[in-house]
């Protein structure tokens, strides 16, 4: 099981993090099943850093990321930013906290209010935070236009009035009109056509330089995610199943899943294809969880033991962990 060091200098530090959703049926609403979107998550953050949250559509990734804002109430578990219990906070405290963990949503469009300018977009939160008194206010929204790469002149117009690529600038710059710490970037550049996600991305790294950001990015694209984390976790049914540097884990994946996952990495040289993993099974429903290893419907290495135990979550080699008993015990029988 992953414990945390208490040494390690970490802006964030999530432990057992767990958020369940229970779905109900018929006219009272009565509860038939606990679906365990988050089961037991566990990881730190360093300040300045950039972890990769990775993995397919319905995997917990982008519940993980609202519950550590607690944007959705944790179901059990920790959740300590800058030294400041989160699940535990006072409404005052929590407020306090929002300033300083922000998050990006995929679709630009929708997160933003049609009816307001990018003046009133980020002009009434710094109000309402007092980071700026009104009369340097227009002085302050310039600056973060212009630091997101938006023209000045635009501060007077409304969002249907911009391209997708500069909705999300607005996006980005609404996330730093509060001078936060920390930004979950939840498929930040999903929605985007491919020659503006890499501008976007070079945006957020160049900001992150800039202002020391810390951010958890959130995304099913490997590639984008490779380009700009220093670290990658990757899910599986609620769970992180696999955890390390980014290098280390696109040059040597350890667990199954992940092997098969960056297997369908599309590769640019004809002569060099890796092999692809495609992968059987079915995969079980959230709401009834096999016994024993999650991956086991799916996973092509099972033994007897992964029907019936789950595996830990391990540390394999400095800061790489991973969940699977056959690694494990290849690590023990070198090590
Ligand atoms: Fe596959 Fe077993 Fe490892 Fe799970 S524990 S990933 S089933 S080998």
């Amino acid at each position: 099981m992953m414990t945390l060091d208490k040494q390690t200098p970490a802006l964030l530090r999530v432990q057992d993090l767990q958020k369940n959703f229970q779905v109900r049926k018929g006219l009272l609403g009565r509860k038939i099943q606990t679906l365990k979107a988050v089961d037991r998550l566990t990881f730190d953050l360093k300040r300045g850093e950039t972890l990769g949250l990775v993995g397919e559509s319905g995997c917990g990734k982008t519940t993980a990321g609202k519950t550590i804002l607690r944007l959705y109430e944790p179901d059990g578990g920790q959740i300590v930013f800058d030294g400041t219990d989160v699940v535990g906070a006072s409404d005052k405290q929590m407020l306090a906290l929002r300033r300083q963990m922000q998050i990006v949503f995929q679709d630009p469009y929708d997160s933003l209010n049609p009816r307001k300018s990018v003046e009133q977009t980020l002009g009434e939160p710094m109000l309402y935070h007092r980071i700026v008194e009104r009369r340097h206010l227009r002085e302050r929204i310039a600056y973060l236009m212009t630091l997101v790469g938006l023209p000045t002149a635009c501060m007077n117009r409304y969002p249907h009035e911009f391209s997708g690529g500069q909705r999300q600038r607005i996006v980005i710059a609404r996330a730093l009109c509060l001078e936060p710490k920390f930004i979950v970037c939840d498929e930040a550049v999903s929605s985007l056509d491919v020659s503006i996600q890499a501008q976007i991305i070079n945006l957020l790294q160049d900001l992150q330089a800039q202002l020391a950001l810390t951010f958890l990015f959130i995304s099913h694209d490997l590639r984008v995610v490779k380009h700009i984390s220093d670290r990658v976790a990757i899910m599986y049914l609620g769970k992180i199943i696999e955890l390390g540097n980014t290098s280390e884990i696109y040059a040597t994946p350890l667990h199954p899943y992940t092997q098969a996952l960056l297997s369908a990495i599309p590769v640019a040289d004809p002569f060099n294809q890796p092999e692809r993993i495609i992968l059987s099974g079915d995969v079980p429903t959230p709401t009834r969880l096999p016994k024993g290893c999650r991956f086991h419907t799916r996973c092509w290495l099972k033994e007897e033991i992964c029907l019936r135990e789950e595996p830990a979550f391990g540390e394999v080699a400095n800061g790489h962990y991973v969940m699977c008993h056959l690694v494990h015990r290849s690590k023990e029988v070198s090590g």
